[in-house]
């Protein structure tokens, strides 16, 4: 009797899928991933595949972009080191997604710029090497020194992509919101009432980022605080003074980020200019050929 082949034979095509095509060291170092969300190899460098078919199909979906969860889907794919990838520290996303598009089209993109002189406006297209970005170094010791407040010790993390993602949404959620008061035919007092609410959904999002930028604060008789109720409570109520310091600190720590620049030559009048090299998922992927 014959029998049927099932799902358990063995796909013989199997050892011709993915194979590892680069390690990438995150920014990082593996901190303040939540536990359970990633799998450090002892070396430090996790293993990157290639997209694969359907990762690149997930990634050209414009609705998987917007909920961050095509993006998800694709880190899963590609570094099955991660396991939960909606807890990637924001100084990690790039590098991550930097590490995918090397490890599926090469180390070189094309990358376009205009003249930023006035009379020259010309656009040239040029290709850099990604690699570049890859090797920032980035100075962890401003996240890791905490604020001293009251004789309380606060200590900082990195937002999560997942944050990031719900930021995108929200101002995108706004900015829709604000069209949609304008164009309609309320009257200017209706019109003032809706922006003011829209103006307080706003602050609660910059006090709930704020509070979110906060991992555990250590109080003066030594009690360690991580329940993130009680730290957003505590935000949204101490005086204007904390808030404010809390906000400080934040801006030195995105100001010391490495800037991600490219040098170009035009190649009509020979101005030599800096680019910031920018991208978001979307056309991050759109430039891969
Ligand atoms: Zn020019």
């Amino acid at each position: 009797m014959a029998t049927m082949p099932n799902d358990l034979t063995p796909n013989p095509l199997a050892q011709y899928l993915r194979t590892v095509e680069i390690h990438l060291k995150l920014p990082s170092g593996g901190e303040w991933w939540e536990q359970g969300s990633i799998d450090m190899p002892i070396s430090g460098e996790l293993p990157i595949l290639p997209m694969s078919t359907r990762d690149e199909i997930t990634l050209n979906t414009p609705d998987a972009l917007m909920n961050g969860q095509g993006v998800v889907d694709v880190i899963h794919s590609c570094v099955p080191c991660i396991k939960n990838a909606w807890f990637t520290p924001a100084m990690d996303v790039d590098a991550i997604l930097i590490a995918i598009r090397i490890a599926s089209y090469g180390e070189k993109m094309e990358y376009t710029s205009t003249c930023p002189k006035e009379d020259c406006a010309n656009t040239d297209t040029f290709e850099i090497d990604l690699r570049q970005f890859l090797d920032m170094n980035i100075d962890l010791s401003l996240f890791k020194t905490p604020i001293e407040y009251k004789g309380m010790q606060i200590h900082l993390r990195p937002i999560t992509f997942q944050t990031i993602n719900l930021q995108n949404l929200d101002q995108y959620e706004q900015a829709r919101m604000v069209s949609v008061i304008n164009d309609s035919s309320l009257s200017e007092e209706q019109k003032q009432t809706r922006y003011y609410e829209i103006f307080k959904n706003m602050t609660r999002y910059t006090i709930g980022n704020i509070a979110g930028s906060i991992s555990h604060i250590v109080t003066p008789d030594g009690v360690t605080v991580n329940n993130h109720i009680h730290i957003a409570e505590f935000v949204e109520n101490a005086e204007r003074k904390l808030f404010k310091a809390l906000q400080e600190k934040l801006t030195q720590i995105n100001e010391a980020m490495p800037q991600k620049r490219v040098n170009n030559t035009c190649s009509e009048c020979g101005n030599e200019f800096e680019v910031p090299f920018t991208f978001d998922q979307s056309n991050f992927f759109e430039f891969a050929s």
